[in-house]
C-alpha cells in the first residue's frame, strides 16, 4: 500500500520524524495518524524534503491525488510502478521494459493461438 510505503520512507528518511508516530514539528506525524481515512494526508515538509528523494514514491504519491507528476511528463508504469517518460505517446501505460515484455507476451499468445488453430 502506498501509505505503508510512505510511512517506511518517513521512518527512514524524514528528518523531523521523532519516532512513535510523532513529529518534531510540534504535532503528530500525519502519515502515522490518519488510519481512519482513505485519503492520503498532506505534509509540506515531507513533500518538499523527503519525497523528492524517491522518484517512484513521488509519482505514486502525486498520482494518488490525481495530480500528474509535478513539473514533469513522467508516468507510472502499470506493471512495475516505475516512472517513465512517455514522450509523445501520452497514452502509454508501460515503461520501455514492460512494453517490450507486453509485446513478447502478445506475440507468444498469438503464436500459441496460431498453432492451436492450425492443429
Ligand atoms: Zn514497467
Amino acid at each position: 500500500m502506498l501509505k505503508d510505503d510512505i510511512k517506511k520512507q518517513v521512518e527512514t528518511s524524514c528528518a523531523t520524524y521523532a519516532g512513535n508516530g510523532q513529529c518534531h514539528l510540534d504535532r503528530p506525524c500525519p502519515f502515522f495518524n490518519a488510519e481512519t481515512t482513505d485519503n492520503l494526508p498532506r505534509c509540506l515538509y515531507f513533500e518538499n524534503a523527503v519525497l523528492p528523494a524517491d522518484d517512484k514514491l513521488k509519482s505514486r504519491y502525486w498520482q494518488s491525488f490525481g495530480v500528474a507528476y509535478w513539473g514533469e511528463f513522467a508516468k507510472v508504469c502499470k506493471r512495475c510502478e516505475n516512472t517513465f517518460n512517455p514522450g509523445n505517446q501520452k497514452r502509454r501505460q508501460y515503461c520501455d521494459e514492460c512494453k517490450e515484455l507486453q509485446r513478447k507476451e502478445k506475440r507468444n499468445k498469438r503464436m500459441r493461438e496460431y498453432r492451436k488453430n492450425t492443429g
